[in-house]
């Protein structure tokens, strides 16, 4: 297998000669928050699979909800209008489930990537039905990640994700983020800092024309990007400004839907209603890949009502309502309601929070910590704390490799160690992912 893993296998967002130099562990079995590789080595998964394992790795109801499914009925399409009766169930309870968001109406997809094709796509041709075909700009944060497509990587804010594949799609803006430990304001206080970016949205705004702008696209919490929280004024801002330009607000959800900020969704815990919300990952918790865009009855209804035929949709993917992901995401649901997953993520992630800021003020090297919010966590580490230029790659491997060895799977994403464990992880799991994070940050340093 190890062999095979380096020699056939091109690992997503790695360079193919990558697993050769550094053949990555082999994971063959999941058990509760416990992953188990090749060579026996059983370790906490501190990244819950990539941010969407919420509910770990022996889901029953799930697995059964699965079984059953492909037993019933394992494919049918739903396109132009047949259906399928889980899917029907489903679209039901996520009605409920975003109520308060608003949103009422689910567009499926198979991940997350499709959602934000399917939310960017929805959002300019919501504008050309209502007669504003010049509505086809989109703006989006500089640390904010929107998947792997054409639009999602135009929208991108890391520039490591869309120099390699330009030109992509013209008319796409990049807002400065609110991220206090690097920005181009040298504001450190995260209030004035969301009030800069604030003010950077309108310049930008200003500059290309409200009448441009389809949609502003952002995470609640960026994930990918580093774990970058924003002060708690910076989404209702966004939301008020994009109201007042008549621009369409997109919460890019699919790390941060059902429960991973201690609240059900990132946009409640800011307490915003975006118009379209992006879905995946812990819609199915790994068990079926599976997305849904979220719409609120605004948008839907412009839609419905259209007589222009401009709001035909020539968008869908054959695995759209797919019944056994939507079998997956109804148990999921309501395991994920019936565990109210959400207070464990609060409780678990102050722990966890409060655990890394003693990590930081304990090591040099640890420049920021980042967290607060649920269970989504980063250290950011540098090689000087003045200058704050990033550890270099190898050290940042070496501390992998040891966190590995004393017992938890953590991610790296350039100088950043991200955590995003499974919601379901207890006390004593989250002070095996702190010490063995101690033994990690310990040995580079
Ligand atoms: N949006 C966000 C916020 C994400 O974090 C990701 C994946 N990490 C995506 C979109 C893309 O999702 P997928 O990998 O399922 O296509």
């Amino acid at each position: 297998l190890k062999e095979h893993n380096a020699r056939n296998l091109w690992h997503p967002m790695a360079h193919p000669g990558d697993s050769i130099a550094n053949p990555p562990d082999i994971i063959v079995e999941g058990e509760g928050v416990e992953i188990t590789d090749l060579d026996g080595k059983r370790t906490v998964d501190a990244v819950g699979g990539l941010w969407n394992v919420n509910l770990g790795y022996s889901c029953t109801p799930v697995k059964q909800a699965i079984a059953a499914q492909l037993d019933k009925l394992p494919y049918y399409s739903i396109f132009r209008g047949t259906s399928n009766d889980a899917v029907i169930e489903l679209s039901q309870m996520l009605k409920d489930f975003f109520e308060p968001e608003g949103l009422s109406r689910a567009f499926f997809t198979s991940g997350g990537s499709d959602s934000v094709e399917i939310a960017l796509r929805l959002a300019r041709q919501y504008h050309k039905v209502r007669g504003e075909a010049g509505r086809v700009k989109y703006l989006s944060l500089k640390k904010g990640y929107h998947g792997t497509h054409t639009l999602g990587a135009s929208v991108n804010g890391n520039a490591n994700f869309r120099t390699q594949y330009e030109p992509l799609m013209p008319g796409c803006y990049h807002i400065p983020a609110p991220y206090t430990y690097r920005n181009p304001f040298n504001e450190t206080d995260p209030e004035r800092l969301a009030q800069l970016c604030l003010s950077a949205l309108e310049d930008e705004i200003a500059f290309q024309g409200a009448s441009t702008i389809a949609a502003f696209i952002m995470e609640p919490v960026l994930g990918a990007g580093g774990v970058i929280p924003p002060h708690e004024s910076f989404m209702p801002g966004v939301r008020e400004i994009c109201s007042k330009h008549g621009i369409l607000l997109i919460a890019d959800e699919v790390i941060t839907a059902f429960g991973r900020t201690g609240d059900w969704t990132g946009s409640r815990h800011w307490g915003v209603q975006p118009d379209l919300m992006c879905t995946a990952k812990a819609i199915t918790n790994g068990y079926f890949p599976f997305g849904a865009v979220m719409v609120s009855d605004a948008v839907a209804e412009v839609f419905e009502k259209d007589s222009t035929g401009k709001a035909a949709i020539g968008s869908g993917y054959t695995y759209s309502g797919h019944p056994v992901g939507a079998a997956a995401a109804i148990a999921c649901l309501k395991e994920t309601e019936r565990l109210q997953v959400k207070d464990n993520a609060a409780a678990r992630g102050k722990q966890l929070y409060d655990g890394l800021l003693r990590l930081g003020e304990k090591y040099e090297l640890i420049g920021d910590v980042r967290g607060g919010h649920g269970l989504m966590c980063a250290l950011e580490l540098v090689a000087d704390r003045d200058t704050k230029a990033p550890i270099d790659k190898k050290s940042i491997g070496t501390l992998h490799n040891v966190t590995y060895e004393a017992g938890a799977m953590v991610r790296i994403s350039g100088n950043n160690v991200i955590l995003s464990p499974p919601l379901i992880l207890s006390e004593a799991h989250v002070n095996t992912i702190l010490n063995a994070l101690d033994q990690g940050v310990a040995a580079v340093s």
